[in-house]
């Protein structure tokens, strides 16, 4: 199968892939150039920048002589500017440990600042047809999809196998492996998409596993969501008559670290020994319980609302007193949408 896989994905190219951008020329530094700029940025975008790039940089020695200032003038917009330094370092690199000439071997290509292994695939298979899979996530879905495989992306182990099983896919012919590489490109970007692929115009209608076995949506396996904790915290709101409450700054580690936070505890037994040792009113009026999503939590809160004299106090240095919407602390989110509510009892 691996063959009829090569050879459909070779003749697919040849008749319906994209042959008109402007990088698909057989020069080592234009394929570097736009295999880096394509990274985190669409086609089209590329398309603007990349002409830009190589009229001011037309070659390696010309980028290495360049100031940083200058190669990060032209990357202005497109983002993740650490790829527009690490491009400058290997330009610097290619100058000086390669006497200027591109290195041609996949493995010598890796040792370029921030080319990985797909892309030093990709320019040591369009420079220098040398046989050599990409393996970027267009082409592990098609892979997965076409031959039915339901490994975890995240697994390594699954990972290296399917480093091993492209390699195993790769046409013979050194002359074919351009055709192959730029249409496993087009398959995954045109035809095996990630929603809604157009399996009626795709060379592997007839043979796709996921199609056959109706497994397309679970293909490639997506990775289990990291399960959301409920944390429940219990805050005392000690208000006194003219509105400020007490709060403190948190500890620079864990939630809201370095933030002004009222006193907050996880026992609500904590919170009544609180309340014990600062002499504060007896059952403080439990106001309805709230949620706030942190990236890999959910806090549930139940705050307690205390009122207390004008003269009170507690004893420890570290509380001050906080007038909402007067004093500029950095409080947590949730904190500030209750302290906003007109009416505390009905914030939510
Ligand atoms: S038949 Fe459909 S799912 Fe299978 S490789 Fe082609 S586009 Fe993807």
């Amino acid at each position: 199968m691996a063959n009829d896989f090569a050879q459909r994905l070779i003749t697919w190219q040849r008749q319906h892939g994209r042959h008109n951008l402007p990088w698909q020329v057989r020069n080592p530094y234009c394929i570097w150039l736009s295999e880096i700029m394509l990274q985190q940025t669409q086609v089209a975008t590329v398309l603007d920048y990349y002409p830009r790039f190589l009229a001011r940089f037309p070659n390696v020695k010309q980028l290495a002589q360049a100031s940083q200032d200058e190669v990060l003038q032209l990357w202005a917009g497109l983002g993740y500017y650490s790829r527009a330094r690490n491009l400058h370092i290997a330009a610097q690199q290619i100058v000086h440990d390669f006497g200027g000439q591109f290195p041609q071997t996949r493995v010598q290509l890796e040792q370029l600042k921030g080319v990985g292994r797909s892309t030093a695939a990709a320019i040591s298979a369009f420079a220098f047809h040398q046989r050599e899979t990409i393996l970027d996530g267009n082409v592990k879905r098609v892979i997965c999809r076409v031959f039915a495989l339901s490994g975890s992306l995240k697994d390594r182990a699954f990972e290296q196998h399917l480093w091993q099983f492209a390699q195993n896919l790769l046409p013979e012919k050194p002359k074919d492996i351009p055709a192959y590489i730029q249409g496993l490109m087009d398959l995954g970007a045109t035809i095996c998409k990630r929603s809604k692929p157009l399996c009626n115009a795709c060379p592997m209608n007839d043979i796709c596993q996921a199609k056959a076995q109706k497994l397309i949506d679970e293909l490639p396996r997506k990775n289990a969501p990291t399960p959301i904790k409920t944390l429940t915290l219990f805050w005392a709101i000690i208000r006194r008559k003219d509105g400020a409450i007490f709060v403190h700054k948190r500890p620079q580690k864990g939630i809201w670290a370095g933030l002004y936070c009222v006193p907050c505890f996880e026992q609500l037994s904590e919170l009544n020994q609180f309340c014990q040792t600062h002499q504060l009113p007896e059952n403080g009026e439990e106001q309805a319980p709230f949620t706030h999503r942190l990236t890999h939590r959910l806090l549930e809160i139940i705050a307690f609302e205390y009122h207390v004299t004008q003269d009170f106090r507690l004893p420890e240095s570290e509380w001050i007193m906080y007038h909402h919407q007067q004093s500029p602390l950095g409080l947590p989110k949730p904190l500030q949408q209750y302290l906003s509510q007109t009416n505390p009892k009905k914030a939510k």
